[in-house]
């Protein structure tokens, strides 16, 4: 998890307020995608487990040529530790990360016969799998609406005052407790883009942020002088 830039609002928000944020993100984006390229749960599991302290537009650049030659733990294995270390070296911590996308497609397949277990415990109990990339897997694979607490929904969730947390842990229970269950499967979605998009680290784009009038961040950034007013 990177270091957090956000200020924890004490503010918590009340629930209409949290029914009107979710709302407008369903409106603007009723059916918001993860930015991981995968065709299966395989892949999708072999993607996260590479983002690891990665961006998603670098994992997407390694994985077609990973993927076209396996895209099952069978062939995976057969590829071996070198070939899939060489496919990936322009991620972070490829080294670490061939070696567990390797260990995890050996026990996909002596364990799980070959399948992604659609279960947390069995999901955490593979190598270079933690609770995020469980998450991940159950929700996008098998439509579990779980909540992944990445550093964009750390942020987000504390800055607004949604689910003030001192830690990832935290604030997952915070949101558990607080999204309305119809919005939970996509939940996890819209406050990843929103923060990668417009709540940025360093600056969030508050002036163009179509929840601002329910966030509890302040001071609220302003919009540039060449800004032309333009909505999201
Ligand atoms: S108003 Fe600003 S701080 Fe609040 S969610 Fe929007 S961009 Fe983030």
């Amino acid at each position: 998890m990177a270091k957090a830039p956000a200020r924890r609002s004490t503010k918590r928000l009340k629930p209409d307020e949290i029914e009107a944020i979710f709302a407008t993100f369903a409106a603007a984006n009723p059916e918001p995608k993860g930015e991981l390229v995968a065709s299966n749960a395989f892949t999708l599991l072999v993607a996260v487990v590479l983002s690891a302290q990665a961006t998603d537009a670098g994992v997407n650049k390694a994985t077609p040529a990973l993927f076209k030659l396996a895209d099952t733990p069978q062939k995976m294995v057969k590829l071996g530790v070198e070939k899939i270390t060489d496919l990936i070296k322009t991620i972070g911590l490829f080294r670490g990360k061939a070696k567990n996308v390797f260990a995890l497609s050996q026990i996909l397949i002596e364990r799980f016969d070959g399948e992604v277990p659609a279960d947390r415990e069995a999901l955490e109990s593979l190598p270079g799998v933690g609770r995020k990339t469980a998450n991940v897997v159950l929700n996008i694979a098998f439509g579990q609406p779980t909540i992944a607490v990445d550093t964009h929904l750390f942020r987000v969730s504390n800055r607004t005052g949604l689910a003030p947390g001192k830690n990832p842990l935290e604030v997952e229970l915070g949101l558990l407790k607080i999204v309305p269950q119809h919005y939970m499967l996509h939940a996890h979605h819209w406050l990843i883009l929103h923060g990668r998009y417009i709540c940025k680290a360093r600056k969030p784009e508050c002036y163009r942020c179509p929840i601002s009038e329910w966030c509890r961040f302040e001071p609220k950034t302003p919009p540039p002088k060449n800004w032309d007013g333009a909505p999201v």
